[in-house]
């Protein structure tokens, strides 16, 4: 019988660490013309999307990320209309934020055509909702070419991006987070994927060193993932309403109710309120940050 495959994370190779996940089976591989996609089945894992060498998403552990990313911005602002998710082509995130009525229009902007098209066949439990849903588009393009040129506004934007390689490298940079901060409303807030502080540091240094130059609040809050390897992965969140981040747990479960109490995995009023309490070497990094 054939050996059975193994696929490599490469995306820290350069720490010498390689995370190896065997393979049931192969069910796309593809160099599209964004970045090179394999989408396999695992024994554990169950599907694992992998772009560039790095996890993006397994059936299993997806949830947390996604809640996270979801449902903390969107409790904490209160009364979100209008939301824009940059990247996230997989429809994770567009699910769970279609969750809250509250929300009008839901836009999604992704960069890899390619992306949306497979995430169709293989994750139609994330797709068929967001595409059923008349509040959702799904625009294919390059999110900072998007933020650069839209009239619109938005109170909640979602950075799902890949790490700062390749496509989404732009969407860490200065010029990005300005046209974010320039298409967002009062009380508007950012969150964007920052990596895992103990291998990424300077990832998130340098997204809260950005975040600080435009918004009168640059933090992040943290949420632990299986499969993104090392720890905590760590969420930015950019506001000029410094109240946001203080919610209150009552208040949150207040609006978790009047929002109809949908299923979670994840998302607690308790666990929102608790993942900006951070440990003490990634509050230094955000606290770095803030004295450059
Ligand atoms: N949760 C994953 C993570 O933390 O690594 C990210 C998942 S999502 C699949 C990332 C998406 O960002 C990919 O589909 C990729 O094509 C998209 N992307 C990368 N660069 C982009 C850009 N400049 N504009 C829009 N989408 C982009």
């Amino acid at each position: 019988m054939a050996e059975k495959r193994w696929i490599g994370e490469t995306l820290f190779d350069d720490l010498g660490l390689r995370m190896n996940y065997r393979v049931e089976k192969v069910l796309h591989e593809t160099q599209t013309g964004h970045q090179h996609v394999v989408l396999f089945e695992q024994p554990f894992f169950g599907k694992m999307l992998m772009l560039d060498g790095a996890i993006q998403i397994t059936k299993r552990d997806e949830f947390i990320y996604q809640e996270m990313m979801s449902h903390v911005p969107l409790f904490a602002h209160g009364n979100a209309r209008e939301v824009l998710i940059i990247g996230g082509g997989d429809c994770g995130i567009a699910e769970e934020v279609l969750k809250h009525q509250s929300v009008k229009r839901l836009t999604q902007v992704e960069i890899d055509p390619d992306v949306v098209a497979f995430a169709k066949e293989h994750f139609p439990e994330f797709t068929k909702p967001a595409f059923a849903d008349k509040r959702f588009a799904s625009v294919i393009d390059d999110g900072m070419k998007f933020v650069a040129q839209i009239e619109r506004r938005f109170d909640v934007i979602i950075v799902d991006s890949t790490d700062p390689q390749g496509p989404g490298n732009v969407l860490f940079s200065q010029k990005f987070y300005a046209a974010c901060k320039r298409r967002m409303n009062k009380s508007g807030v950012l969150v964007t994927q920052n990596g895992v502080p103990f291998f990424q540091s300077r990832e998130l240094t340098s997204s809260i060193t950005k975040f600080r130059r435009l918004f009168a609040d640059a933090a992040c809050y943290v949420a632990a993932i299986p499969t993104y390897v090392g720890g905590h992965m760590a969420m930015g969140w950019a506001t000029d309403n410094r109240r946001l981040r203080q919610t209150a747990v009552k208040t949150l479960a207040a609006r978790y109710r009047k929002a109809g109490s949908f299923s979670t995995k994840y998302w607690t009023p308790e666990v929102h309120a608790a993942a900006f309490a951070l440990p003490r070497f990634i509050a230094d990094v955000a606290a770095k940050a803030k004295r450059q």
